[in-house]
């Protein structure tokens, strides 16, 4: 390591052995947990802000551990990244969201749409996924915009064909883009242009001080002029407080998530809420 003086004995202190065991731990019991089925996939409501009325989910992956408890996704998905088993997983909470999906549109509902995580090492295995995807969306008469996808700027950093060729793939056959986690990376809004996304969300790292920094709430004020000037919907996440959501309607978001509406939950309790039809 690049690391010198003070810090250079502290490679191998016990806290550092014991999180190298721990990871190997996990790893280990990940390889059990497919079969086990300790995998769950929980739904956060996505909020129309002009009506207060849940429009869409997103779908988030949670691991069901026997011993540890939930283990969120943070601490495991660069696990099954590594080990690959992240193909695998990432197929199943595609299935998951489309079961949710077909059951949950209907009535005032018909339109709503789960949107799904992908990352981009999912897409340099399955640069053609979509063509699977939509099959199966096929089989069980849905449309594409049933689903959305939330890639990150990283994937488009480097814009790799095939990835740009799976993209369009998608959008070629309904499936939505969402680009998430926005403002956060290197943002370039020559991607918004080039690669034609539906859905643009402004990172809660801004949201969380919009209503103390003049500085967070211009640059989201901007965001949203730019995205809608663009032909984009723009999705606030992080929505804690009225007073986020207050200001971000003022300015034009199209659409709130965070705690402020509801934590992610598990199906069954996502589909009370919706059933509730509340207003927010
Ligand atoms: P993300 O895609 O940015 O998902 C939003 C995260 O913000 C979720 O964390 C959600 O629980 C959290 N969140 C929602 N509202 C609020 C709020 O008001 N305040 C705060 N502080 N946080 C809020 P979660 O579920 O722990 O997921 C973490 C990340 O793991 C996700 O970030 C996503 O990058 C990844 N992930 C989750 N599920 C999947 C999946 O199925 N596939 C892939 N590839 N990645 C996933
Ligand atoms: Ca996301
Ligand atoms: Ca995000
Ligand atoms: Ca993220």
């Amino acid at each position: 390591s690049k690391t010198l003086g003070r810090n250079r004995y502290s490679y191998f202190t016990p806290e550092l052995q014991a999180s190298a065991q721990n990871r190997l731990r996990l790893i280990t019991d990940l390889r059990g947990a497919i079969a086990g089925e300790q995998f769950r996939v929980y739904f956060q409501p996505v909020i129309e802000l002009a009506t207060g009325r849940i429009v869409k989910a997103e779908a988030l992956l949670r691991w069901q551990h026997p011993q540890r408890g939930m283990v969120m996704p943070d601490e495991f998905i660069p696990l099954i990244e590594e080990t690959g088993m992240i193909h695998e997983i990432g197929e199943w909470v595609f299935r998951e969201a489309v079961h949710w999906a077909q059951r949950w549109r209907t009535g005032r509902h018909s339109e709503f749409q789960i949107s799904v995580n992908k990352s981009p090492v999912q897409f340099q295995k399955e640069a053609n996924g979509h063509i699977g995807w939509l099959a199966h969306l096929e089989e069980l008469g849905l449309p594409g915009n049933t689903i959305a996808i939330e890639i990150t700027e990283g994937l488009l950093l480097d814009a790799d064909p095939a990835i740009v060729g799976a993209l369009l793939g998608c959008r070629d056959v309904g499936i939505q883009v969402a680009l998430d986690d926005f403002g956060t990376g290197y943002s370039s809004l020559a991607y918004l242009n080039r690669f034609d996304i539906d859905y643009l969300k402004i990172d809660k790292s801004f949201i969380g001080n919009l209503t103390d920094n003049p500085g967070d709430m211009a640059l989201s004020e901007a965001i949203i002029v730019m995205a809608h000037k663009l032909g984009l919907k723009v999705i606030a996440e992080g929505v804690e407080t009225a007073a986020q959501r207050d200001l971000l309607a003022s300015v034009g978001c199209d659409y709130g998530q965070g705690y402020l509406f509801s934590r992610p939950l598990p199906p069954e309790a996502f589909e009370a809420l919706l059933l509730d039809d509340k207003c927010f």
